[in-house]
């Protein structure tokens, strides 16, 4: 049976029930403005929920409530700090499958192969960091035998969190569990196309965390998330999402000068040599891409160069692997793939393909779209994997963050490094072979902050993740992104004579 009908947990209820609120100081709240704005399925077009349009009123008592907690919570010892964040996690792992209806209902992302695995990825960054607290330590500085010298870590104050729809729980996750367990208090902007699991989050969060600690609001983001770029009592933004957003907010964060986190987009290429084992590659394009995600992943392997030795098999298996992925309703346990997340993107990503056949390039269009005419307006795109495009193309140039990948010669490491390393992107690379010589060349000479070798992890907790050129700046998921993005050092020079 199908779960457009009976889901098990009703998430449609769940998104009524989220309608109209921000969470601010603690306390659901109604926009003052009085402003909503649509949350639809984009599978069925459904509209699920109206989302509090948020404006500068709201962030200003965001902004307030977070500043009033700011005393307490930094006064409170790290280590408690950090067991009440990784109490939060605890908390969601608990609601991990409620979580993953919410996304996959307001994105599209289909609840098995993606939204389930989003859901798992959150709980876990609140336990990972919450357990990182005692590591938030200063060092002694040999400066003079009579002055005890020292660097001491403190929060910054207020961080301001805007954050995409792709992969919205975790991407929050990632930002506030470090802000958070550093001292700092939070106010998180969410994306517009996917306000309601990262409130559910928050919701659950407030069992844990003291009013006002952190706040979450939805809204459009000129008229909500610039207010709070812009907010004198706001020490630090954090930001994923696309590259002129990006530069947006980094112009708007120097006139205040503060520091600004940016995990922005990229063209991440992936480097197949030919002694790379066919089959696995082929495995690894199929997570690469993230077929299962319709592409909409900033480290989506969008560009592959494939030597031309394994190229036509290359291209062969990836479409009946691709063929045999089942695309449908999000909420089917039977769905590989589910659906683009809103029409605008939907209108981007079939712009791409028109262009990508305009230069020459063809599109061999895989998996089938779903028979079920109730999804017969849903934003379902099939998976198109080019080959032929001249590097030249758009398709080969910008990012898509859509269903959609180019299979290109290459006849020498050297020729795949030079198209691999000519992008305005650096956000992550991989490269397949079975020599260790060949491996460690690719991860010297690519230009990305996250290479991988015969493998195509998505980002971990532990590992620092983020991107060099026009992909952004800063790291994320791992110690140091908490260390050198959440805290500021304070010199102390202590005259013992
Ligand atoms: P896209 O629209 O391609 O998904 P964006 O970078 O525009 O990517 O959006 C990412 C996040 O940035 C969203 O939460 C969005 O509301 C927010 N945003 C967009 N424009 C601005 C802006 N001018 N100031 C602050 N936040 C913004
Ligand atoms: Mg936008």
């Amino acid at each position: 049976m199908s779960t457009l009908d009976t889901p098990a947990l009703d998430p449609r209820k769940l998104a009524r029930r989220l309608s109209n609120k921000h969470l601010i100081d603690g306390s659901f709240v109604a926009p003052q403005g009085g402003k909503t704005f649509d949350v639809i399925h984009p599978a069925t077009l459904e509209v699920v929920a109206q989302a509090a349009a948020g404006e500068a009123a709201d962030v200003d008592a965001a902004v307030a409530a977070a500043k009033r907690a700011q005393a307490s919570w930094r006064a409170l010892p790290a280590r408690e700090r950090g067991k009440l964040v990784a109490e939060c996690g605890r908390r969601l792992e608990g609601h991990k499958e409620e979580l993953a209806q919410l996304v996959a209902l307001e994105t599209g992302k289909a609840l098995r192969t993606e939204s389930r695995v989003e859901a798992n990825v959150v709980a876990d960054a609140f336990i990972f960091y919450g357990g990182l607290a005692s590591e938030l330590k200063g060092e002694h500085v040999p400066f003079h035998p009579d002055m005890l010298t020292v660097t001491i870590r403190e929060p910054i104050g207020v961080v301001g969190a805007i954050i995409p729809w792709n992969v919205p729980m975790m991407l929050m996750a990632f930002k506030i569990a470090p802000a958070l367990v550093a001292g700092n208090t939070v106010v998180v902007k969410s994306a517009e196309e996917a306000p309601l699991a990262v409130l559910r989050v928050c919701e659950i969060m407030n069992e844990v965390l003291p009013p006002g600690v952190f706040n979450i609001l939805s809204g459009f983001g000129p008229e909500c998330g610039g207010p709070l770029v812009a907010h004198p009592d706001v020490g630090k933004i954090t930001f994923t999402g696309s590259v002129e957003t990006g530069k947006i907010i980094s112009r708007a964060a120097a006139e205040k000068l503060i520091p600004v986190t940016l995990e922005l987009g990229g063209k991440s290429p992936m480097i197949v040599m030919d002694d790379a084992d066919l089959e696995r590659a082929v495995e690894g394009a199929v997570t690469g891409v993230r077929f299962t995600r319709q592409g909409q992943s900033c480290t989506a392997a969008s560009r592959i160069y494939v030597h031309e030795s394994l190229h036509d098999r290359f291209v062969e298996a990836l479409k009946a692997r691709v063929d045999g992925m089942v695309m449908g309703d999000p909420l089917d346990e039977a769905t590989d793939i589910g659906t683009i997340v809103s029409e605008q993107q939907y209108e981007k990503v079939l712009g791409y393909i028109t262009q990508g056949q305009a230069d020459g390039g063809t599109a061999l269009e895989a998996s089938r779209l779903p028979e079920d005419s109730r999804l017969s307006k849903g934003y379902f795109v099939r998976p198109v994997i080019f080959t032929d495009l001249p590097e030249t193309s758009r398709c080969i140039q910008e990012e898509i963050f859509g269903p959609v990948t180019a299979v290109q010669r290459i006849s020498s490491l050297d020729e795949a490094i030079e198209k691999a390393n000519d992008s305005v992107y650096g956000l992550a690379a991989t490269i397949w072979t079975s020599n260790l010589k060949t491996a460690m060349e690719g991860v010297r000479r690519l230009e990305a902050g996250f290479v991988q070798v015969n493998q195509n992890l998505v980002v971990q907790p532990n590992l620092s993740y983020g991107g060099i050129k026009q992909s952004g700046l800063g790291k994320e998921a791992s110690l140091e992104a908490m260390l050198e993005h959440f805290t500021v050092k304070k010199t102390a020079i202590i005259n013992m004579t």
